[in-house]
């Protein structure tokens, strides 16, 4: 039988799969269609220029090795992107319920518009009056952004590598990617706000015409709340719609205010319809989210999801040492560790450890070392193991050695489970101040002279396998380095 392209496509995905992690999986390979396979080309389709674009800069290599791996050395991958006038993004959704304004900025290449005065300033804090002067063709908005959030201090990691680049990719081409609308989605604290602002941030940078407003959802509920009290959600409305980018920042806050929903609805279909940028930010994702019509949530799939996880211990380092770097402070490296090491979860504590140990370090006049960081953190964290226990140094062992700790205290020969029992004998000798004999007792009774053994074998070790060395000096560190596992 011979293959047809859908076969060999399918082939393809099933080694990219386990090449890729499912998310990137889910927003790059599973758009494409093949559409045509003559002798060893197979044509694929992608969603528009910058998907294309994005495949090659990123998944090249891979991409190479599944179709040589489906046709041969010299299988080839030709890309077919459609017109974009029909992909259906254009597609009107809504009836029109109101005219839109005459656009101000630069949405269509308006050399008459460049060079014009500025005649209005709005400011979206003043709700009162919050709307288009009629008549003006040109307003400036205040995009209403914290100009501190960038992408510059915003540290790249695992835990944020698809949303920092998508939001640096929409930056570049706002509305001209297939990421509309972002949702960046994340627990509190990951860097949601930030993320977002930096993406408004770097368009004001890039394109000054281009009409930017960042509003959290609560604001735009209440600016609601007052445009129907005062009979002018017409014009509210025209207002949203001729911005080229909106950042509707916790968007779960819209939960369960269907007035609110409504007229967000009518908004994000002719931002998007037209071809403006949109981003939301949300603490779960928009799966999850309750109290939103599915209408809405079936919209915020359109584009990408993308979300922020807890920073694994080098991305923390690196975050604690920017933002120190930037109080024009430093602090030393085993203190930078040792925070890090704690805090784990979420960012903005992270910050305020940092905040803390700086004003304390200030105030009484003292280094900032270990000890001080200790007592700093004491406050942040609630469970903390305040000496270290045969108990807690067996516990680790055994989790790194795989074995369970119930092991250790039997008669066992296996090798891994001798080691481990041997290796946590000698950490505990190290670490706490406990007797041999009572070492000894911890592990189902065993005599101190075990233990003297133990510890000699474990330095032997060390002194003829470096690798078991760093294994012993990973393990005393986690252990020192742990306050409250
Ligand atoms: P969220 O909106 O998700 O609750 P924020 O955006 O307010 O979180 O982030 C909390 C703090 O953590 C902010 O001060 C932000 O600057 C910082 N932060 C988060 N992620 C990063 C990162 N990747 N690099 C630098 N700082 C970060
Ligand atoms: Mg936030």
């Amino acid at each position: 039988m011979t293959r047809d392209c859908h076969m060999v496509w399918d082939d393809c995905l099933r080694t990219l799969k386990k090449s890729v992690n499912p998310q990137a999986f889910k927003t790059w390979f599973e758009p494409i269609r093949p559409v045509q396979l003559e002798q060893d080309v197979l044509t694929i389709q992608v969603p528009n220029k910058f998907f294309y674009e994005w495949l090659e800069e990123n998944y090249v290599e891979i991409l190479k090795k599944s179709i040589r791996q489906e046709l041969g050395e010299r299988g080839r991958l030709q890309y077919h992107i459609p017109d974009q006038s029909n992909t259906g993004l254009n597609k009107p959704l809504l009836p029109k319920t109101s005219t839109p304004q005459p656009r101000p900025g630069n949405s269509k290449p308006s050399a008459e518009n460049d060079n014009e005065p500025v005649p209005g300033y709005f400011d979206a804090e003043n709700i009162k009056n919050p709307f288009i002067i009629p008549g003006i063709r040109r307003v400036k908005v205040d995009p209403q952004l914290n100009t501190s959030y960038t992408f510059d201090n915003f540290i790249e990691g695992d835990c944020n590598r698809l949303a920092r680049n998508a939001g640096l990719a929409i930056a570049k081409k706002p509305g001209g990617t297939a990421f509309n609308p972002l949702v960046v989605f994340g627990e509190v604290g990951l860097g949601k706000t930030h993320l977002a602002q930096a993406i408004g941030n770097e368009i004001v940078k890039n394109f000054e015409n281009k009409v930017v407003l960042y509003v959290s959802a609560e604001k735009f509920t209440n600016q609601i709340i007052q445009a129907i009290k005062n009979n002018s959600v017409n014009d509210f409305v025209n207002f949203y719609q001729m911005l080229d980018v909106l950042i509707i920042d916790d968007i779960q806050f819209l939960s369960a205010k269907l007035k609110t929903q409504e007229i967000f609805f009518h908004i994000f279909n002719q931002l998007h319809q037209n071809g403006r940028q949109i981003i939301l930010t949300s603490d779960r994702a928009p799966k999850d989210l309750e109290g939103i019509e599915d209408r809405l949530i079936s919209r915020f799939k359109w584009g990408l999801s993308a979300d922020l996880l807890a920073p694994d211990l080098e991305t923390r380092m690196a975050i604690l040492d920017s933002k120190i770097g930037d109080e024009g402070m430093a602090i030393p490296k085993d203190v930078l560790e040792f925070i890090c090491y704690n805090i784990k979860n979420n960012i903005r504590e992270l910050e305020g450890v940092m905040i803390s140990l700086l004003a304390q370090a200030t105030l009484i006049r003292r280094d900032i070392d270990l000890d001080l960081a200790k007592e700093v953190i004491r406050n942040f964290v609630t469970t903390i193991n305040k000496e270290i226990t045969v108990e807690f140094i067996q516990q680790l062992v055994a989790e790194h050695f795989n074995v369970s700790v119930d092991k250790l205290h039997h008669e066992t020969r296996k090798r891994n489970v001798v080691i481990a029992r041997q290796l946590s004998m000698y950490l505990a000798k190290k670490m706490t101040n406990k007797s041999l004999k009572t070492i000894g007792e911890n592990f189902g009774g065993r005599d101190h002279s075990t233990v003297i053994y133990s510890c000699k074998a474990v330095q032997d070790m060390m002194d003829t396998d470096m690798i078991f060395k760093d294994t012993v000096a990973e393990l005393e560190k986690k252990i020192k380095m742990s306050l409250n596992d």
